[in-house]
């Protein structure tokens, strides 16, 4: 038996989170004496996947497949895995996977742990460690069923070269009209270059930007640093920035490397949607704010002298 994991695509390249997912399943495959198979689909770059310890593809070429429909994506999660024999299937936590891991383990009668956060604690019996309470505690979950599915939260390992020699394989799952019975339509907003979702830093703006016409500064430092923009939750309610933009407890969760708070005050809604990121930065010039408590870095000062600044510094860097 192989761990089996679901290297997600779009538009027919891997996203990063397939790499940090292999990358953790082969260092969980090691401690079980055991290989990582993934499934693709819709994509011709397996290659890419054998330096991070992935040694089996399963490539499901399927142009209905295009567009994600959890039914029939779990159905090919489900034949890849009875195939593989796999008691152990890796998934990541972004909302396709979420979704899928539920159908999934439903169709596989397996246990599920989602925002899995580390390696496995134990193997035997099997327990995992998962972010709780809008990633303020953490929770120890045992599953105990024959086949298990975790789902990596979003960042929490990184990516780690492990080259594996990779034989990839066509596999032809058989689906049927039904698999495709509920259709999603998605639309992704980006209003900057880098969606927040696959970005490793996200530029951050609240309220004490004052109003839209100073974002410019949010922009250029997101655009001096490769990092999405995003925005505090009344920002996006009084109509500053569009609404996809919105993240923390109501708004998209986010779980970068890095995350730049400017003019933010660090309400406990806004900190539970971004305290899975790796290091908080926060720009403020009230010494008082309460996003200073969890900040790791920190300047007291006035956003309209300081960003520009910064800008300047990365620039000539
Ligand atoms: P403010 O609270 O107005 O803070 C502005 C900050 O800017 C202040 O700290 C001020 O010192 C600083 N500042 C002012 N001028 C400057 C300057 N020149 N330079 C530097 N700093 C300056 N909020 C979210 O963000 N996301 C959510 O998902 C969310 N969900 C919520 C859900 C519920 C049920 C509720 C009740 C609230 C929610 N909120 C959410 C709102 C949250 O409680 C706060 O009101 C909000 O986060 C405050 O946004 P802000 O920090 O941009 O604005």
């Amino acid at each position: 038996m192989s761990i089996l994991i679901y290297a997600e695509s779009s538009d027919g390249k891997f996203k990063k989170v397939a790499f940090e997912l292999a990358s953790y399943a082969s260092k969980v495959a090691e401690s079980l004496g055991t290989t990582v198979t993934a499934l693709t689909i819709n994509n011709t770059n397996s290659d890419e996947l054998a330096q991070y310890g992935v040694s089996k593809v399963l490539a499901v070429s399927n142009e209905k497949l295009n567009t994600f429909t959890a039914k029939a994506y779990a159905d090919v999660l489900k034949q890849a895995a009875e195939k593989e024999a796999s008691k152990l299937v890796i998934l990541s936590s972004s909302t396709d996977s979420i979704y899928l891991s539920s159908l999934l383990a439903v169709n596989l009668n397996a246990g599920f742990a989602s925002n899995v956060v580390g390696l496995p604690i134990s193997t035997s019996p099997f327990q995992v460690k998962r972010n709780a309470f809008s990633n303020k505690a953490f929770n120890i979950t045992e599953i105990n069923t024959e086949v298990k599915i975790i789902a990596l939260a979003k960042n929490s390992y990184g990516l780690h070269e492990n080259s594996a020699s990779l034989t990839a394989e066509d596999f032809n799952p058989s689906l049927n009209d039904a698999d495709f019975s509920i259709h999603i339509d998605s639309v992704e907003k980006a209003t900057g270059k880098v969606a927040i979702a696959d970005a490793d830093i996200v530029v951050s703006g609240g309220r004490g930007l004052k109003g839209p016409e100073n974002w410019h500064l949010i922009e250029d430092l997101a655009s001096a640093l490769g990092a999405a923009t995003a925005c505090s939750k009344p920002v996006s309610d009084l109509g500053w920035r569009p609404h996809s933009e919105h993240v923390g407890q109501t708004g998209k969760p986010v779980a970068t490397n890095l995350y730049i708070a400017v003019g933010i005050s660090g309400a406990i809604q806004h900190i539970a949607g971004i305290n899975a990121s790796k290091v908080k930065v926060v720009i403020n010039n009230d010494p008082e704010a309460p996003f200073f408590k969890v900040a790791d870095y920190g300047v007291v000062g006035d956003a309209f002298e300081v960003v520009p600044k910064l800008i300047e510094k990365i620039k000539a860097f």
